[in-house]
């Protein structure tokens, strides 16, 4: 009799479950928020202690090298002085570029290398909100009702070995702090790539070619979209352009391109696992 009470005791119904799930989540997330409290904001790349959460130490902050005008309207490479409105540099002169507009934060170098290791490798999840706060600058004047931000996906066998595709963590909280839909599986990586870097242009083209699609709910909601491709490294832009062909194919309406920093001098040497 008293083992069928335990029974009855014991026993968890799928709905106390999730009420159980919802309160421990809300636990951990007043946890995080006492800590975020009780501990001194800090320097995300020297560790610094900082007057405000998810900002730099000044040094750190003038070693940035941050992007924005006067640059290419296509690609955003920057430019040495205003060359009017719409000016497109060579490059995108030869070749058209596959976006509308393509923006990155900062140049790739010591402090968005940091950020990206300790957040990609050192599980700093919360550095996906420092980030999306520093893009949320180029979303200006943009009408983000109309706006999908859509990340660069992760194979799934990199997907299981991290945990998150750190672009749609970045897509998530760009759309909390800028608005906008982020639509994390819009598009889907139907095959490995090996890192592109120091291949030429015509055969990291080959390599990426099919390696993207679109999502079954992508190929529902993209059409006449808005969208925003999300990543957070661009290295060569083969990745990123093979993404934009199948947004356009799917019938998005315009195609623009939102990452963390950009390398800018192709020959800078980086770690080989930053490719993804
Ligand atoms: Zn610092
Ligand atoms: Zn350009």
């Amino acid at each position: 009799m008293a083992s069928k009470s335990e029974n009855r005791l014991t026993a968890i119904h799928p709905a106390q479950q999730k009420v159980r799930q919802d309160g421990m989540q809300a636990l951990r997330q007043i946890g995080t928020a006492i800590l975020d409290f009780a501990l001194p904001p800090r320097c995300p790349n020297c560790l610094d202690i900082v007057a405000a959460q998810d900002s730099f130490c000044t040094p750190c902050w003038r070693s940035i090298h941050f992007l924005g005008d006067p640059c290419c309207a296509a690609c955003g490479l920057p430019f040495a002085y205003d060359m009017g409105e719409g000016a497109l540099c060579g490059a995108c002169h030869a070749t058209p570029s596959p976006f509308d507009r393509a923006r990155a934060v900062m140049a790739y170098g010591e402090v968005a290398r940091t950020v990206v290791l300790r957040f990609k490798y050192g599980r700093r999840t919360g550095h996906a909100r420092l980030i999306a706060r520093h893009m949320a600058r180029h979303l200006a004047g943009m009408d983000m009702a109309q706006v999908l931000l859509v990340p660069v996906p992760l194979h799934r066998w990199r997907l299981w070995s991290r945990g998150f595709n750190q672009a749609a963590l970045i897509a998530r909280a760009l759309a909390r702090e800028a608005g906008g839909e982020a639509l994390v599986d819009g598009l889907v990586r139907t095959r490995r790539t090996p890192p592109l870097r120091r291949m030429s242009a015509a055969r990291r083209r080959r390599l990426v070619q099919g390696a993207f699609a679109l999502s079954p709910m992508g190929v529902e909601r993209v059409r006449g979209r808005h969208v925003v491709l999300i990543d957070d490294i661009q290295t060569t832009g083969a990745t990123a352009a093979s993404c934009a062909r199948m947004l356009r194919q799917g019938g998005a309406a315009r195609v623009d391109f939102l990452c963390w920093a950009r390398v800018l001098d192709a020959e800078e040497e980086q770690p080989a696992s930053l490719a993804d």
